[in-house]
């Protein structure tokens, strides 16, 4: 590929090689294009997460209380909006809340809806191809030791940054699958410890999630008894994540939070491959329609997303394509190319990107420490930059009086208390100056 050819058609390569922090809009956002997938994929997913509540709650104690169903809660930001608009200066008309994703059960991250779901579709393929599982049946079953030596004949292997990781391996190991996480270079030495704990295959590579994925694509392709969970392309993934929106409308209502054409919804989310924003994106357009918005939030070393959709190449092109490092602190995102899912269901339904100087997702973490009492991790806190960045634009083109804000916090509830520690010097310091 010819890279100034490319930056020739497409200025905003140039920006994104400078590491500019830049918000771009998507030209194709309402058009009316075939999507892949439908609502009624969504509600099938849904319901299959419903049939397996009685084997979560069973399997996983801290979901009991919610009867098995994996949800977090939406969160009024009060105080982190006065502060954060005075100290980036910038006005917010409208209210802002955090969808709690850092306090989902199993991995304390958004993965949690994705990764579990498709951990949770194999076995119950598995365990219906072998005559041991029929729709109706009470689901808490799975949770014993026959099921257990059927999936113990079954692998499933997926390559991750850390949470993908984390949410797949906690489940399929329970279930009994030999399970094998491939871990990128970014990955956290904790999340490899917490996996191999619960007896999961670590496979560590001293390189980029690119390189680990498909190392572990290759080996699980020549076992035909592996499930490959692919980050990179998986609608069951995708659907997992869109399951959010369901929940989210009912938790809005509520909370007597309108959502219609005069009280219009702006969801901000962190993209790594793309996969848990898009799902997420993709469910909240199913179930809203016109009247929600969503932006996504890269590292400006890393804009795999916004590369791949400015130039539709999608994921023929990488962040290394154009001489980026690739390197942050949100490791969650550290992910140089899109999947092949993400930009293709992402073409009409999402709104923009913003891109974002590390410096800021770091002052956000301590932020909302001081501010809330709540610690995300880097990562989980980009949605706060894309909000800053889209305001001008937003301001322009809807009616912001009656606006909801949600930013979309991704992680944080299984970072060990040093590594929160480690953060929070680092963002106060950036709040000192
Ligand atoms: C994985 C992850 C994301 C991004 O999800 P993608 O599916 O890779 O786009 C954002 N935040 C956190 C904390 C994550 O673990």
């Amino acid at each position: 590929m010819d890279i100034a050819e490319l930056s020739a058609k497409y200025p905003i390569i140039k920006d994104l090689q400078a590491e500019k922090e830049i918000l771009w809009i998507n030209p194709d956002y309402g058009k009316d294009e075939p999507l892949p997938l439908s609502k009624e994929d969504l509600f099938d997913a849904s319901a299959r997460f419903e049939r397996f509540a009685p084997y979560m709650a069973a399997a996983f104690p801290e979901t009991a209380a919610t009867d098995g169903i994996l949800e977090s809660p939406v969160l009024p930001l009060d105080k982190m909006k006065a502060h954060v608009t005075a100290r980036e200066n910038y006005d917010l008309p409208g209210n802002l809340y955090l969808k709690a994703d850092n306090e989902l059960p199993i991995s304390g991250s958004i993965k949690s809806r994705g990764g579990i779901y498709e951990v949770l579709k194999i076995a119950e393929t598995v365990a219906m191809k072998h005559g041991m599982l029929v729709y109706g049946d009470d689901y808490a079953q799975l949770n014993n030791d026959k099921f257990h030596d059927l999936f113990s004949h079954y692998g499933i292997a997926v390559g991750s940054t850390g949470n993908l990781g984390l949410s797949i391996g906690i489940v399929a190991a329970k279930l009994g699958f030999n399970t094998t996480v491939h871990m990128s270079m970014d990955a956290k030495q904790w999340k490899k410890d917490t996996l191999r704990s619960k007896g999961v295959n670590v496979v560590e590579y001293d390189g980029s999630f690119t390189k680990a994925i498909t190392a572990g694509r290759a080996l699980a392709a020549k076992d035909p008894s592996v499930f490959f969970i692919d980050d990179e392309g998986s609608t069951d993934l995708f659907l997992g994540y869109g399951v959010a929106a369901i929940r989210l409308q009912k938790q809005l209502k509520d909370m007597d939070i309108p959502v219609d054409e005069d009280h219009p919804l702006f969801v901000y989310l962190p993209a790594g491959v793309g996969g848990s924003p898009g799902g997420t994106t993709f469910g909240l357009k199913q179930i809203f329609g016109d009247n929600v918005h969503a932006i996504f939030a890269e590292p400006t070393h890393v804009p795999s997303v916004v590369l791949g959709m400015a130039t539709g190449m999608n994921e023929k092109i990488s962040v290394y394509d154009i001489g980026l490092d690739g390197l942050t602190e949100a490791d969650g995102l550290a992910v140089g190319r899109p999947s092949r899912l993400a930009g293709r269901v992402m073409k009409t339904l999402l709104m923009g990107i913003g891109t974002f100087k590390d410096d800021r997702i770091m002052a956000y973490t301590a932020e909302m420490m001081d501010e809330e009492n709540i610690k995300l991790e880097p990562s989980a806190t980009a949605g706060f930059a894309a909000l800053r960045q889209a305001q001008p634009y937003l301001t322009e083109h809807f009616p912001m009086a009656n606006a909801t804000h949600i930013v979309w916090a991704t992680g944080g509830m299984l970072v060990p208390e040093y590594e929160h520690e480690r953060n929070y010097e680092i963002g106060e310091k950036l709040l000192k100056k």
